[in-house]
């Protein structure tokens, strides 16, 4: 795990070189003084002056230049985005998006676990602002447009929460530590650990008869045992047949089949590479008793043993003291889980946010796809483009006022003013505003005009300006 010492290590290694001799502090002399008060003296390039620093402090300025030195690589990266995408905007903006989630938001992910697990409020607002010139330039928005409403546009989660759930991921799967228990209460120990090592042989592997997808129902002879394994429960039917395998296995000597359900099981328990170390149990068990067979049998469809098996797993899954089998959780459970578990974050910073509320009524949901609008789409629904409303608001036009008279919001121009007829929609009531934007929103043929509309506004600016006389 990373430790104060990892921190201080890194800390005490310069990013760049601005010309400095070296950063005097030792991870000893660390060790030395914390005894005597707690306090250490240590230089830093980035501290500029011997700074005194008690115990926790410590980490803290650790992440804060961890925090630095990934904001000194993103500025660099955005770059590079500029000279890819250029100034037309020549990339569409969905690559763009592909572009900084594969390249820019891995570099910025890079050993999260150190210093992105619980982030401070002053790393979130730091990350922030180092996001924030990535999404307007992929939105290609206006720079005043928010950040919040940038972020649920793009379907790009906000960068702290993005990295913490991945520090999480590394914490749980690779470190093996335990989160904080207002988290999740998930020990680590419980999940499930990728069979490794060399699989079977590719010449031990079994016959088509022993194992077999054809419907077993007709089969009536020998001994039959069904297995069902309860719906609610994950990985309960593979289970449910490894605990069959091996109770054949006790069994004396005898014809004797198997008879199972879910294909999926089967499949994952013929296939000698699995990855699933309970597949791999069974695998290994058939292999050594040939006599065992396996078979699919179709489901509800009146096989006595199939029928009996089913209602005696519901039964035993809705009584209360129901055996807790100890079940591995599958990798794919947990990252689903801190994938839900970020979104619900999000989603309430979005519903509680003061800013990008115009968005918030558009898209009130959060989601990790974006939405799919082009640029001028962007500008109209933010209120955020060539409008005198949002001009005038930010001190970039003298009035608010449309040459027509009208005030010119997005409204104006995609209902009732006189120079934008052929781009008009039907006008909604005063408080039936929001609804009108969710509703152009969502249909493609208003927002195809809305586009246009747009595209005419940046085209004619001069039509719109009153004139000063
Ligand atoms: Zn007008």
């Amino acid at each position: 795990m990373f430790s104060i010492e990892d921190c201080i290590i890194q800390l005490a290694t310069p990013v760049s070189s601005p010309g400095s001799r070296s950063s005097a502090l030792s991870t000893t002399n660390c060790e030395e003084k914390k005894g005597e008060g707690g306090r250490v003296h240590f230089m830093n390039p980035y501290v500029n002056k011997t700074s005194v620093y008690k115990g926790s402090k410590i980490l803290r300025a650790a992440r804060s230049q961890r925090v630095k030195a990934q904001s000194t690589r993103a500025t660099q990266l955005y770059h590079n985005l500029l000279k890819i995408a250029g100034k037309s905007w020549g990339v569409p903006l969905i690559h763009r998006r592909t572009l900084y989630k594969t390249v820019t938001e891995r570099v910025l992910a890079h050993g999260a676990v150190a210093w992105c697990l619980e982030p401070t409020v002053r790393i979130a607002r730091k990350l922030s602002t180092i996001q924030r010139p990535f999404l307007l330039a992929i939105s290609g928005a206006y720079r005043t447009t928010s950040t919040a409403a940038l972020q649920v546009i793009l379907g790009i989660p906000p960068l702290h929460l993005q990295l913490q759930r991945e520090a999480r991921g590394t914490a749980l799967f690779r470190l093996r530590l335990p989160l904080s228990t207002n988290v999740s209460d998930i020990d680590p120990s419980e999940i499930e650990e990728k069979a490794t090592g060399w699989s079977t042989h590719p010449s031990e592997h079994l016959s088509p008869t022993q194992i077999s997808l054809d419907d077993g129902g007709n089969i009536n002879t020998g001994l039959r045992i069904y297995t069902d394994g309860s719906k609610t429960e994950r990985g309960a039917e593979i289970l449910a047949l490894l605990k069959a395998v091996e109770h054949a296995v006790s069994l004396p000597t005898q014809q004797l089949t198997i008879l199972v359900d879910n294909q999926a099981s089967i499949n994952s328990a013929a296939n000698p590479k699995s990855h699933n170390s309970i597949a791999r149990k069974i695998f290994k068990l058939l292999h050594g008793h040939p006599h065992i067979r396996v078979s699919w049998i179709k489901a509800h469809v009146g096989y006595i043993g199939n029928e009996e098996a089913d209602r005696l797993a519901k039964e035993t899954a809705e009584t209360e003291n129901f055996p807790k089998t100890p079940l591995e959780l599958p990798k794919s459970f947990i990252k689903t889980f801190l994938r839900q578990k970020m979104l619900a974050t999000w989603q309430m910073a979005w519903d509680d946010g003061d800013t990008g509320r115009l968005i918030h009524n558009i898209i009130p949901k959060v989601s990790l796809h974006p939405i799919n609008w082009t640029r001028n789409e962007v500008l109209f629904f933010t209120g955020h483009g060539p409008l005198p409303s949002f001009l005038h608001r930010f001190n970039l036009a003298e009035t608010s006022f449309c040459s027509c008279g009208g005030i010119g919001t997005p409204i104006h121009y995609a209902t009732v003013c006189l120079l934008t007829t052929s781009y008009h929609m039907a006008p909604p009531s005063q408080q039936h505003q929001p609804i009108w934007f969710r509703r152009v929103a969502n249909n493609s043929t208003s927002r195809r005009k809305i586009h246009n509309l747009l595209h005419f506004l940046q085209r004619e600016a001069s039509l719109f300006r009153p004139d000063p006389n």
